[in-house]
C-alpha cells in the first residue's frame, strides 16, 4: 500500500502575528515546528505500516526550503520519504492553490491509496486543505477521523467524530483521511529514527517538477483574497457602584442586573 502523509511546518508559538498592512503573517524571526496535530497523522499512518506488509510512506510539504525540517522530523518517526515543494511561484497561496500543489505533486509521484493529513494547522486554522486535496484529485475525503476501524488493499472503513457522537463510513480506497487527536499517541522519535532522519535526503520539487499550470499557482492562482486584517478591539467600559454600605451597593447591583433582564 502507498501511503502519503501531507504536513505543513507552523510558527512554534500561539502568538501569531499578522501584519494588519499587508494582511500577511510575520513569519521572520518565528522558530518553526511540525504543526502539532499533523504528528497524529504521521503516527497513524506508521502505524498502518507497521501492521501491513508493503508499504510504503512518504511525507510531503508546501513551503519556504526550511520546511524541509518537518519532512525530517517526519522521517525520524518512519516515514521512508519525504519531499518539499518550494517555489517563488507557489507564494501568496491560498488553501485551494496550495492545494492545488500538493495534489499536482501526488499525481506526479503516481498517486497514493491513502493520503492523511491533520485535522487542521495551528496558524492558518482553516482546515480547508485536507479536502481541497480530495477534491482535486477525486476521490472522498474522510474528516475528523477518531480511528480506523478496518483497513484492506481495497477499503477503508473509518469511525468520525460528528456533532453529538460518532458515524461509521466506508470507502472504496484510494481516499483521503483528516485525523483528530483522539485517534492515537504519537510517538517521540527515539535515536535511531533521528540520526536516519539527518542523513536522509529531502526530494525538492518545483513547478516545472510538478508539470503546474502558472495560472493556478500562488496569489494569481488564489480565488480567495484577504481584504483586511485587524485585531478585535475590546472595549469594556464597566460600572462602579458607589453605594454608603455593602447593603446598598447589594441592591443597587440587583437594580441594575434586573434592568438588563439578567435576573
Ligand atoms: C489570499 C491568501 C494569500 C496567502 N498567502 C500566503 C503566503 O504568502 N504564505 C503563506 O505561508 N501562507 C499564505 N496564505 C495562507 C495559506 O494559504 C495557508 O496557510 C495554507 O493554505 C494552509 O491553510 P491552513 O493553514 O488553514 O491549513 P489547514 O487547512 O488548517 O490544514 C489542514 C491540514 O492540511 C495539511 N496542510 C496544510 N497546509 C499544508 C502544506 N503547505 N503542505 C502540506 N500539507 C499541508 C496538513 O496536514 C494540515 O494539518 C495565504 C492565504 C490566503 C487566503
Amino acid at each position: 500500500m502507498k501511503i502519503a502523509v501531507l504536513i505543513k511546518q507552523v510558527p512554534a508559538t500561539d502568538k501569531v502575528k499578522m501584519d494588519e498592512k499587508t494582511g500577511t503573517m510575520v513569519r521572520s524571526e518565528m522558530e518553526a515546528e511540525l504543526n502539532p496535530l499533523d504528528m497524529y497523522a504521521v503516527e497513524e499512518a506508521v502505524r498502518i505500516k507497521e501492521r501491513m506488509e508493503d508499504t510504503t510512506l512518504t511525507a510531503i510539504t508546501m513551503g519556504p526550503p526550511g520546511a524541509s525540517d518537518a519532512i525530517k522530523d517526519a522521517l525520524s518517526i518512519g516515514c521512508d520519504d519525504g519531499y518539499l515543494l518550494t517555489d517563488r511561484k507557489f507564494a501568496g497561496a491560498d488553501t485551494w492553490a496550495t492545494a492545488y500543489v500538493l495534489s499536482q505533486s501526488i499525481k506526479k509521484l503516481g498517486g497514493f491509496d491513502l493520503i492523511f493529513c491533520g485535522e487542521r494547522a495551528t496558524d492558518g486554522e482553516t482546515g480547508q486543505v485536507g479536502s481541497s486535496v480530495a477534491t482535486q484529485l477525486g476521490i472522498p475525503p474522510l474528516t475528523y477521523v477518531s480511528e480506523i476501524v478496518d483497513l484492506t488493499q481495497n477499503h477503508i472503513r473509518v469511525k468520525r467524530a460528528i456533532e453529538g457522537g460518532h458515524e461509521i463510513i466506508e470507502v472504496k480506497l484510494p481516499a483521503l483521511v483528516s485525523v483528530v487527536k483522539e485517534i492515537n499517541e504519537p510517538r517521540i522519535p527515539n535515536l535511531a529514527g533521528k540520526m536516519k532522519a539527518k542523513s536522509a535526503k529531502v526530494v525538492i520539487m518545483d513547478a516545472d517538477t510538478i508539470d503546474a499550470d502558472p495560472s493556478k499557482l500562488g496569489l494569481k492562482g488564489s480565488p480567495t483574497r484577504v481584504v483586511k486584517v485587524f485585531y478585535p478591539k475590546l472595549t469594556r467600559g464597566g460600572k462602579i457602584i458607589k453605594a454608603k454600605d455593602p447593603e446598598n451597593a447589594v441592591n443597587e447591583l440587583l437594580t441594575f442586573l434586573r434592568s438588563k433582564e439578567i435576573i
